[in-house]
């Protein structure tokens, strides 16, 4: 068996662990059915508004596994592995589901953005199974971002259509992440209806270094304006990006220069006031 596989069995296990404690009713938090998956982790990064001075405004869920040999896998050590392993949908809904309940003790204004793969995107029922999580979580839907790749609106298909658009229709914010990495195709803008385009830093980090990092940012952002779509720029890691994000007409900015994926305890900026241990605020504060 070759190291794939056996991670692919051990996260199996994982999931399995997490499932029966739920069914065997030892979960602390029967409302919210949240199975415990021990060394499955959401980290969040926070995302910040350009023009209200760089406050967060919301933060993406990062999923990462504490393993007890190979220590904190990112994501792109496993999520193949659990695509392949056809384990993606409820590692995803998991994900979801720990994003929604953390966010709820979030400030009213601030919106959470959850990862969601092609195969999710499939399911029949993909909207509705959202929906039932808002629910049990009570997170208003206009708070969720669902972040969804290219290739998930690749693949003609009018079920994705019919699902994105009943999750719109109750007011879940639908993103396009790693933008101009694939087959970006401006039918797909015009076709989906899309909120928010994710700027892939693959741009980003042209910026300073090509001038043709600036040229593309600017036509994807002068593009989206017009759409009246919002545009997240990834991977800022420097001042002179910010500013440079900003000048273009980024509307949102993301990366280690704001801050790096960190775990749910570590999120000060969206502390509230009954479990803060340090300075107490409510509304999120600027970083920058
Ligand atoms: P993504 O959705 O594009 O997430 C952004 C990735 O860029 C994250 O990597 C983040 O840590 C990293 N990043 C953020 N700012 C910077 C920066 O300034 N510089 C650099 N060099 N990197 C930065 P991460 O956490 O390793 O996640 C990788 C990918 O894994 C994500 O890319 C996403 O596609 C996928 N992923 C993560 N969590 C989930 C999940 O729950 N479900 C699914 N389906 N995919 C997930
Ligand atoms: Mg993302
Ligand atoms: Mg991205
Ligand atoms: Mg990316």
């Amino acid at each position: 068996r070759n190291a794939r596989d056996i991670l692919k069995n051990e996260l199996r296990e994982v999931l399995a662990k997490g499932a029966a404690s739920l069914a065997d009713g030892t979960q602390p938090d029967p409302i919210v059915k949240r199975p415990d998956f021990g060394s499955l982790e959401v980290y969040y990064q926070t995302i910040h508004r350009a023009e209200n001075g760089y406050r967060a405004s919301g933060a993406e869920a990062l999923v990462r596994w504490r393993h007890s040999q190979r220590g904190l896998l990112t994501p792109a050590s496993f999520i193949p592995v659990a695509e392949e392993g056809g384990l993606i949908d409820a590692l995803g809904f998991w994900v979801l589901r720990e994003a929604c309940t953390a966010a709820r003790n979030w400030p009213e204004n601030s919106f959470v953005a959850v990862n969601v793969s092609p195969s999710q995107l499939r399911r029949p029922n993909f909207a509705e199974e959202v929906f039932t999580v808002l629910q049990e979580t009570g997170l208003a839907p206009s708070r969720l971002e669902l972040e969804l790749t290219e290739s998930s609106l690749i693949e003609d298909n009018s079920d994705v259509y019919t699902v994105l658009k009943s999750l719109r229709g109750r007011g879940v914010q639908i993103s396009l992440d790693d933008f101009g990495t694939g087959y970006s195709c401006l039918s797909h803008l015009m076709r989906f209806d899309i909120d928010r385009i994710k700027i892939d830093r693959s741009f980003v980090s042209l910026l300073g270094t090509k001038a043709n990092g600036a040229a593309i940012i600017g036509a994807i952002v002068a593009l989206s304006r017009n759409l009246g779509i919002s545009t997240t720029a990834e991977g800022v890691e420097t001042e002179y990006q910010r500013d440079f994000l900003t000048a273009l007409g980024c509307t949102d900015l993301q990366g280690y220069y704001f801050s790096r994926p960190a775990p749910l305890r570590e999120l000060d900026c969206f502390r509230q006031p009954e479990d803060a241990t340090g300075p107490r605020t409510i509304a999120p504060r600027a970083i920058a």
